[in-house]
């Protein structure tokens, strides 16, 4: 396959997350030379994508909402009619699961958690690629044999904002830019699984989205001493989250864990109160622009890898910032 490199645009009935940006970014650093086409499975027709240089729309009664088998299916009709140099998605839960279906629909080889991918030299020679394994705490180097390379990009290693943009061009079409729409002749198994109903268990500030995460260990105590964690949250509008500890010992619901086997955050802010910066929870906050840790232990990995750090007893050093927020408000 020779074409353009496609990017699935991972959007969620129409809304387009900011994490799908990640993988316009991975492909513009895999492909510099080349235009790249953006794909939007389902959902009414969209905007041109900013940062593409043009833009599929893959429109089908099946593909109204979500159903990974039939996003598979239309993808890969899309990537034999037209020829795809590579496919990738940033490494969502849905990316992930999509380009899955077509790897195996294409047989195919399907690459995931990649930070880095390049073509063979010389051409036709497997693509050389480096992926995070074992949550981040170790770098893989790879050769994938694929005549149509499908890659991932691990979550939160490439920006939301996309290189060699001007800041307030970023997030514009490319002028001109034309929505092209291929209407898939989709197969009776394409809709195994289909969304039926949606129960929304979270309001508001999420774990996954918020700017700022207030999270707390062991070093917490219990589940009251989490209250005034709460409170700081509430007053910086963050989440809260946790360390496995907290979880297993039943303080916190395992929605709120943050780590290997948690949630990945990439906030701009990451509080981390009483937690010791253990490898599996650092990689779930390793993206997050600014750590502070509040720990009695100066020499915790969390404490010596924090942009800030204050050393002393959590339970009086978050009311006293609650209560200096609180003054300094009025
Ligand atoms: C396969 C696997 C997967 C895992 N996945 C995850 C995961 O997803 N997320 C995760 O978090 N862990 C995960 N873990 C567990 C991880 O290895 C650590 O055990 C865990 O992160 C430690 O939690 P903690 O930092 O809260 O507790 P600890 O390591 O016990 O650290 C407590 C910290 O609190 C400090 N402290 C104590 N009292 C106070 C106080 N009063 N004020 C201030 N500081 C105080 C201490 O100095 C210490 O640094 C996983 C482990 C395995 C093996």
């Amino acid at each position: 396959m020779s074409g353009v490199p496609f990017v699935v645009i991972d959007h969620d009935r129409g809304v387009v997350g900011d994490d799908t940006r990640q993988a316009l970014a991975f492909a513009r650093a895999c492909f510099p030379e080349l235009p790249i086409a953006a794909v939007v499975i389902g959902g009414e027709q969209p905007e041109p994508i900013a940062g593409a240089d043009s833009t599929f729309h893959i429109r089908h009664a099946a593909l109204d909402d979500y159903a990974p088998e039939a996003w598979g299916d239309a993808l890969h009709e899309l990537a034999v009619a037209q020829s795809p140099s590579a496919i990738v998605a940033t490494g969502t839960e849905r990316g992930n699961e999509v380009l899955a279906h077509v790897a195996a629909i294409a047989d195919q080889p399907f690459a995931a958690n990649v930070i880095e991918a390049a073509p063979g030299d010389p051409p036709g020679t497997p693509w050389r690629i480096r992926r995070l394994r074992w949550g981040g705490s170790l770098l893989e180097d790879a050769r994938l044999d694929a005549t149509l390379p499908i890659l991932s990009c691990a979550l939160h290693v490439f920006p939301n904002v996309l290189p060699n943009a001007a800041p307030d061009r970023d997030r514009e079409a490319r002028p001109g830019a034309a929505v092209v729409e291929f209407v898939p002749n989709l197969g009776p198994d394409a809709g195994r699984t289909r969304i039926v109903d949606r129960v929304q268990v979270a309001e508001g500030i999420t774990l996954t989205t918020a700017p700022v995460v207030v999270s707390g260990g062991r070093g917490v105590g219990s589940e009251e001493g989490f209250a005034a964690i709460e409170a700081l949250a509430e007053l910086l509008g963050a989440a809260v989250g946790c360390s496995r500890v907290v979880t297993n010992q039943g303080w916190r619901p395992h929605a709120d864990q943050v780590g290997q086997t948690g949630k990945r955050v990439a906030p701009d802010l990451y509080i981390a109160c009483g937690i010791s910066g253990a490898i599996q929870h650092w990689v779930g906050m390793q993206a997050a622009k600014n750590v502070l840790a509040i720990n009695t232990d100066p020499d915790a990995p969390m404490v010596t890898k924090a942009d800030y750090a204050v050393i002393g007893d959590l339970h009086e050093i978050v009311p006293a910032i609650v209560d200096e927020i609180r003054r300094r408000r009025g």
